[in-house]
């Protein structure tokens, strides 16, 4: 049997919400990890798992992860998730739906929703109909739309603080960033990219996607392999996660990695310490990519596009401290984020305890 308290103790999770309602056929998870900053803000998932187990696991994992992207981020916000056990093409109606977004509103706030793999703004107008806590809907219905477009600036202004502090180098013009996946988010880092003149690589398993950019930024196709292994500047994974690992370290031969993906490293642990010795500067998955947090996030105080932009562009000072705190402890960019992660949220707590 799944021993659910050992599980939710575990990583210090707060709440976990079982949701069933048999007459929508709603069976979902709701994981609140950390509220010590705020509500706990991050998005709802509909994927087909396997059993209850992996549901709970993944939500677990999830959950925490917003809680440091978060606090990094200098958010008022802490960390949680939802996952519903279903199949989004064929499980998914107004119903479950709607009665996913009543458990939402029943935990008074202290939740709230967004949308995730395998959810879509639509699905976000429904849940709407039943709780005021969601976030990510529709630029229209006064929401922040479409958050790719800030996560990929938030991924320009990152690679340019990693690039300066790696090289001592102001602008992109003429450096060589290799991209993979030009999906929405590599889509919109390329119109940076090209705008300062930097010469650009990559490659997309999505004919059409690669041809899009090939046409609209001169993009420069080279095989997967060759990604891995040319001299580039900047390594930018945008695709899917884990494709940092022993092999593929040893091929690299950039001087950063800065992307959008998330979970890039295969084990955390490993894959940044090796990183650091081969003088590769990763810069931390959940800190450059926080953009989409961002943006969903000013929703809350009623959208302002300019403001949003402006604290994504804090991105450059965050992930400037964290590489300073990194060098001068002689530890991996990725510890150094978790430290001052997890140093936000006690010290903010030790505060409004006395
Ligand atoms: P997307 O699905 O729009 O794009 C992904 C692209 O990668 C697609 O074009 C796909 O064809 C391509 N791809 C998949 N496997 C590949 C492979 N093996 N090699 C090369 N290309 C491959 O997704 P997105 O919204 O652009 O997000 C990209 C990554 O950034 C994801 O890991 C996502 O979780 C993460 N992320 C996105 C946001 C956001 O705001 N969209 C925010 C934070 C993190």
């Amino acid at each position: 049997m799944t021993k659910i308290f050992e599980k939710i103790s575990d990583k210090n999770h707060e709440q976990v919400v079982y949701c069933n309602d048999p007459s929508s056929g709603l069976k979902a998870i709701i994981a609140i990890h950390n509220t010590v900053l705020g509500p706990a803000l991050g998005g709802c998932r509909m994927y087909p798992y396997k059993n209850e187990e992996d549901a709970l696991v993944d939500v677990l994992r999830l959950s925490r992860g917003m809680t440091y992207k978060a606090s990094i981020s200098n958010l008022n916000l802490g960390g949680g998730k939802a996952v519903i056990i279903g199949e989004p093409n064929s499980d998914k109606s107004e119903v479950l739906l709607r009665s996913f977004g009543k458990f939402v509103q029943s935990l008074g706030g202290k939740y709230i929703t967004a949308e995730d793999v395998g959810m879509t703004v639509r699905d976000m107008e429904f849940i709407r109909m039943e709780t005021d806590h969601v976030t990510g809907i529709k630029r229209a219905m006064g929401g922040s739309g479409d958050p790719s477009i800030l996560t990929a600036f938030g991924v320009f202004v990152g690679m340019k603080a990693a690039l300066k502090k790696r090289l001592n180098i102001q602008s992109l013009h003429g450096l060589k960033i290799g991209v993979q996946g030009f999906g929405k988010v590599g889509y919109y880092l390329c119109s940076h990219l090209k705008s300062e003149g930097a010469e650009i690589y990559g490659n997309d398993i999505n004919e059409e996607s690669l041809q899009r950019v090939k046409d609209e930024f001169g993009v420069n196709p080279v095989s997967a392999d060759e990604l891995i292994s040319m001299d580039l500047d900047v390594f930018s994974p945008c695709a899917m996660g884990a494709v940092i690992n022993p092999t593929a370290i040893e091929s690299l031969k950039c001087s950063v990695i800065a992307g959008a993906a998330n979970n890039q490293l295969e084990k955390e642990d490993r894959d940044s310490k090796l990183l650091k010795e081969k003088k590769i500067m990763y810069v931390p998955d959940y800190v450059i990519n926080a953009g989409g947090l961002i943006n969903v996030a000013n929703e809350l105080q009623g959208y302002d596009k300019e403001k949003a932009k402006f604290q994504v562009e804090g991105i450059y000072h965050i992930l400037t401290r964290i590489f300073d705190y990194a060098i001068n402890n002689n530890i991996s960019t990725l510890e150094a984020a978790n430290i001052l992660a997890e140093r936000r949220i006690q010290d903010y707590s030790k505060w409004n305890h006395q």
